[in-house]
């Protein structure tokens, strides 16, 4: 083998049991699940809006960013569930820069990957404890997710990943609603093949053991744009694309919870952060213009951060990010509440 095992890591027990949940971090999850399958499931008109910065590169600028979508939540809880972006793991296009903070938690210094799991669930548990949100975070290895099942409320399989087997797999054991993706490629038969595999039950290996999953009826679609074979993005949030998605979902009978989150940003803005605003209220408008779209469109996904913008790895700009271009603080609250008045 071409590789060194440097050191064993704890497993997810044993972290658990250094920074274990308390009993009013639970029964905040369990509510915040609960109104998050019942946006799911149709009982509820609300929309979810997974809202945060592309990748959670330092602790004390998420959670103040997280501190500040608290007193909004109250005021538009009406109308929407705020489901914070922790995303703790990043996919590479090339496998080169910043992999989250699990490898990272300095992204400057070298990888530190035994401080980096006690990093993350520090950090969706301060979520929790101070400000009542369960987070959501992207599934990038399988294997990883008990470091923090007890903690987050929402799991996306990101573009690259959700043809993987293992991906499905899993999916098809979580208890918390998971988001596939459409791939990068745009092949929505791939994301609509991925909610059904995770949708059904599937004898697997996972961390060592043979299991059983249940299979997740909360399993859904996520439309992120994609790229075509000559490298130009194409969006896929506008109406028909929608109609199209209802229309594969009509035909899917067996799918059950047939819903979708439109991600306002990369290949769907071509990572143009401050178009989220326009396509988030295009998409809510498109809602208002066919039952059957306003029954799939459970919710929004939109990148936001303090500052505007990004900056490279190693830029010391504090709240902007350093991975994908983020929408700022202040047109977020704002647009926050259009999107409340909207619905
Ligand atoms: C993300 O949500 O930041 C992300 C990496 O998404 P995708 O898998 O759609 O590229
Ligand atoms: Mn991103």
């Amino acid at each position: 083998m071409n590789m060194i095992f440097k050191r064993e890591l704890f497993n997810p027990q044993e972290v658990k049991d250094m920074y274990p949940i308390s009993q009013e971090a639970a029964l905040a999850k369990k509510e915040n699940d609960r109104q998050i399958r019942d946006v799911l499931r149709g009982v509820s008109d609300k929309l979810i809006l997974v809202i945060g910065p592309c990748s959670a590169d330092r602790e004390d600028a998420v959670l103040d960013y997280i501190g500040r979508l608290r007193p909004v939540q109250e005021k538009v809880k009406d109308k929407i569930v705020i489901i914070p972006r922790i995303y703790t793991n990043k996919p590479r296009t090339t496998g080169a820069g910043y992999k989250g903070m699990l490898h990272q938690p300095n992204p400057i210094a070298n990888p530190d990957i035994i401080k980096g799991v006690l990093s993350i669930r520090r950090m969706h548990m301060k979520a929790i404890n101070d400000f009542g949100f369960s987070c959501a975070d992207e599934m990038l290895y399988p294997e990883n997710h008990h470091f923090l099942s007890d903690l987050i409320s929402y799991v996306a399989v990101g573009a690259r990943s959700v043809e993987d087997q293992q991906h499905r797999l899993t999916a098809s054991g979580l208890d918390v609603p998971v988001g596939m993706k459409n791939p990068t490629s745009g092949d929505l038969s791939v994301m609509m093949n991925s909610i059904r595999a995770a949708q059904g039950s599937h004898i697997f290996i996972y961390r060592n053991w043979e299991v059983q999953s249940e299979g997740n009826p909360f399993a859904h679609a996520i439309l992120r744009g994609y790229v075509d074979n000559y490298g130009k993005t194409h969006p896929n949030y506008h109406y028909e694309d929608l109609m199209t998605l209802a229309r594969m979902y009509s035909e899917a009978t067996s799918l059950r919870n047939p819903a979708v989150i439109v991600d306002c940003n990369h290949a769907n803005s071509d990572k143009r952060y401050l178009e989220q605003i326009r396509i988030a209220k295009e998409v809510l408008h498109s809602t208002r213009h066919s039952d059957d779209v306003y029954r799939l469109v459970k919710g929004l996904m939109i990148e936001s951060y303090i500052e505007d913008g990004s900056q490279s790895l190693g830029g010391c700009v504090y709240g902007k990010s350093i991975t994908d271009p983020c929408l700022g603080w202040e047109k977020t609250e704002r647009l926050i509440y259009e999107i409340a008045d909207l619905r």
